[in-house]
């Protein structure tokens, strides 16, 4: 019995011809291996058509996928905003304890605005005759070097520094240059 010309039959997506209907169900009538397929097949197609979650199941895993990004995201944001926060309270805490040792410092002032106003104005002008006596050293200096050394120093010293200023541009220009090659 030629079964592979019947199983074809069976198996095809065409539509079958009268004849070809009625050569199938007269061997299927004899035959209990063709029967058996017919009967497999056709419980696989009730299978296929009673099971709605099998079309949505193919994008399971690109849903699943997504979700796993989305949660990915989600934690990054997170920790990120932990992070945020962390640095948040460490320079709050920072600026609440320099606060507070400021405000420990200078509390005798506040309880007496004008004895803060004069003590700043003392300090300033404490300041600023300190600068004003280093700006005279330095004048005097000035003045009085120059007859002091001869002239071949002053080359020598200002050959000297631009010496330093040129070595030092290279080598941080190489620096520069190296960091950049490490990191692109
Ligand atoms: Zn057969």
């Amino acid at each position: 019995m030629n079964h592979k010309h019947f199983e074809d039959l069976l198996l095809s997506d065409k539509p079958l011809s009268p004849d070809e209907s009625y050569e199938l169900q007269d061997h299927l009538q004899k035959c209990a291996q063709c029967r058996n397929l017919k009967e497999n097949l056709e419980s696989v197609e009730t299978l296929f058509a009673t099971t709605p979650e099998l079309e949505p199941r193919l994008g399971f895993s690109n849903r699943w996928r997504e979700r796993l990004a989305i949660e990915k995201k989600t934690e990054e944001i997170f920790r990120n905003r932990w992070q945020s926060l962390i640095l948040l309270v460490l320079i709050g805490n920072g600026l609440l304890i320099a606060l507070f040792i400021l405000g420990f410092q200078f509390s005798g002032y506040f309880l007496n605005p004008s004895q803060l106003l004069l003590s700043m104005i003392a300090r300033f002008t404490s300041i600023y005759t300190a600068l004003n006596i280093i700006l005279e050293i330095i004048l005097v200096l000035f003045q009085t070097i120059p007859g002091v050394f001869p002239p071949i120093f002053w080359i020598m010293s200002l050959t000297l520094m631009m010496v330093t200023c040129f070595l030092w541009f290279v080598l941080l220009n190489r620096l520069d240059f190296s960091r950049r090659k490490v990191k692109p």
